[in-house]
């Protein structure tokens, strides 16, 4: 098969429509509401307001490809086509204080044990894909045909602005030649990092593989964007802004992905295109074509397991 057969949606599997006046009001439901009811009982309670997004993002996920999911929850498919999905949330996340290192809620603008407004907001949440097997990865490469990447962010979090969210969703046709490189990841992953921790200590579960939204490695897998909105004012008078959204029947094939911010560069990799590429320079828009010219980092491919030597013995 060729890129275009496989970035095709299985149209028959195509059951919801009405898709972009469901999906505003299921993040009415669904995100907005709860998250206000959250607040409200945390300042009472002084507990964390976050609310994991895991079956939410599923809900979402389906109403953005028109299908449903097979409701069995844990095992079967995510997507009834056998996609899986897969979300972060940036909202809510824990702070600390930089001076005391008190866990200090995202609404707090000073820390309750010492008073310092020096406050370390993490915006660092990731995808966590799981490959614990052989089989596990025979299904990741041959019985998945995507994967539906969620991630709900603040846009303006550089700002401190906390009353502006963001949902995007990306997809990654994993028997395309154009993610290749997200196999190829999730290959290495197994083999360099997950096998290798199971010889040294078989009894300890290694960590999955960590995918985060906006990096490097992600770019190299060539996502397409299919959905992003705005939610602006989020606790209060929110109005839902769709900007994008790619229809559940459309041919993914001749959808460019995304591109990749300038900055994720490295001076070898800049070097390498100023080599490679007749004019380039820091405008040049890093799409797909010209990644093609560099590789996925040493540190996808073949992380070393750091501390070999102590066994050697
Ligand atoms: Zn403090």
């Amino acid at each position: 098969m060729n890129d275009f057969d496989i970035m095709q949606p299985n149209l028959n599997l195509i059951e919801i429509d009405n898709n972009e006046e469901l999906i505003k009001e299921f993040i009415k439901d669904m995100i907005l509401a709860p998250s206000l009811s959250a607040h409200k009982w945390s300042k009472i309670t002084n507990q964390t307001p976050n609310l994991k997004i895991g079956y939410p993002g599923q809900h979402l996920a389906s109403l953005i490809t028109g299908m449903k999911g097979s409701a069995t929850g844990a095992r079967g498919n995510d997507i009834i086509d056998g996609s899986e999905v897969k979300s972060c949330s940036k909202i809510d996340q824990s702070d600390k204080c930089n001076n005391c290192k008190t866990t200090v809620l995202r609404t707090t603008i000073k820390c309750p044990n010492c008073g310092s407004t020096d406050i370390k907001r993490n915006n660092d949440s990731k995808w966590l894909i799981p490959v614990r097997s052989e089989d596990e990865l025979r299904m990741l490469k041959e019985e998945t045909p995507r994967f539906i990447f969620l991630v709900t962010d603040y846009p303006k979090f550089e700002e401190n602005n906390y009353n502006d969210i963001r949902i995007r969703a990306f997809e990654i046709w994993v028997k395309s030649e154009r993610c290749k490189n997200f196999i190829v990841m999730m290959e290495s992953y197994y083999r360099n990092i997950f096998l290798k921790h199971i010889e040294r200590n078989p009894n300890k579960t290694p960590a999955p593989k960590n995918l985060f939204p906006d990096n490097y490695p992600f770019y190299m897998c060539n996502p397409i964007k299919t959905f992003e909105c705005i939610i602006t004012n989020a606790m209060k008078d929110y109005e839902i802004n769709i900007i994008k959204y790619i229809q559940p029947n459309a041919n993914r094939y001749n959808i460019e992905s995304e591109i990749m911010p300038f900055n994720l560069l490295s001076i070898n990799e800049y070097n390498l295109l100023k080599s490679k590429i007749p004019n380039f320079n820091n405008k040049t828009l890093l799409n797909e074509k010209i990644r093609n010219y560099l590789s996925l980092r040493d540190t996808d491919k073949q992380i070393k397991i750091i501390g070999n030597k102590k066994h050697k013995n």
